[in-house]
């Protein structure tokens, strides 16, 4: 195991982590781990792991519904049993409240120390969510000891709506950042995240311009928002900018959706290529479709 060498305690904060994968592929350029932090401000109808939205509020709805006996509730607050656990997922789909039982407050040391077995086959970690933005001080002392201690570049998969302008240690330590632009109308974003787009944009520019974006995203679904404006746009502005990113056009699905959502159209595969062709024509470079 790799050592994770004691550090100073304003340099170790706390972080609410919903999930750690010791190895992916999908999740950035290589084999990477993948550090999924607990809370978003979005609320996106698409969203695909809507268990991360929020913090646990220890109602116990979810303990008798385990069937592996998992968990359990001590003086007001529900404890996982990471050693029972059997990873069924039912505690998540009863959950009224978009939470997890299985969320866990680490220290940055913490998270080092699960992953360090694993640092001689990672490429690098990834930092996503929920949305990793909202905890700031944990993300930049994880994001800086992977790189500092351990020689690991970070990605971070954000929604976008931290101000990353006054986030430049974080920016400078970082390898690159993921960001969804989920529409780019203002009132349309707000109908699809019930949250504003500003930041958003004002981020693709920020990132662009230093050549810090490694990749944007936009999730297609018909009808819901203007496809084609936003991907025009986003085009535009990754090319203005000087920007290299790659754009991903994400086709919907509704695995893992919240039940009201998965009846939402999908897109097909002639509508997502058209897309495509309309970014590679506004001279995005790298586009592709998923
Ligand atoms: S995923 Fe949830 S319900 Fe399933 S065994 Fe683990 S704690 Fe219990
Ligand atoms: S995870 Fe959800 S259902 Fe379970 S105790 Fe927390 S808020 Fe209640």
């Amino acid at each position: 195991m790799s050592p994770v060498p004691d550090t100073p305690a304003e340099d170790n904060p706390t972080g609410l982590v919903a999930k750690i994968l010791p190895s992916s592929a999908v999740d950035g350029p290589g084999n990477r781990a993948v550090v999924f932090l607990q809370g978003c401000d979005f609320n996106c109808k698409y969203c695909h792991n809507p268990e991360t939205r929020s913090s646990c509020i220890h109602c116990g709805l979810c303990v008798p519904a385990c069937p592996a006996g998992a968990l359990s509730v001590y003086e007001g607050k529900v404890f996982w049993d990471s050693e029972r656990c059997t990873d069924c997922g039912t505690c998540l789909q009863v959950c009224p409240h978009s939470s997890s039982p299985k969320a866990q407050t680490l220290t940055v040391t913490e998270v080092l120390q699960r992953l360090s077995r694993y640092f001689p086959f990672i490429r690098g970690l990834t930092i996503s969510g929920g949305e990793c933005g909202l905890q700031a001080a944990f993300l930049t002392s994880l994001v800086r000891r992977a790189r500092k201690i351990h020689q690991l570049g970070s990605l971070i998969d954000t929604n976008g709506s931290t101000d990353y302008s006054r986030l430049s240690e974080l920016v400078e330590d970082a390898e690159g950042f993921m960001l969804d632009v989920k529409a780019w109308d203002g009132a349309e974003h707000r109908a699809l995240t019930g949250a504003p787009n500003d930041m958003v944009l004002k981020n693709l520019e920020y990132l662009g311009r230093l050549g810090m974006l490694y990749e944007v995203r936009t999730v297609v679904v018909p009808g819901l928002f203007n496809a084609e404006q936003t991907v025009c746009e986003v085009s535009r502005a990754l090319v203005s900018c000087g920007s290299r990113a790659r754009y991903k056009i994400i086709a919907f699905r509704p695995q893992g959706v919240r039940p009201q959502y998965r009846d939402l159209p999908q897109p097909d595969r002639k509508e997502l290529v058209k897309l495509a062709m309309l970014a590679r024509s506004m001279g995005v470079q790298e586009v592709v479709m998923v």
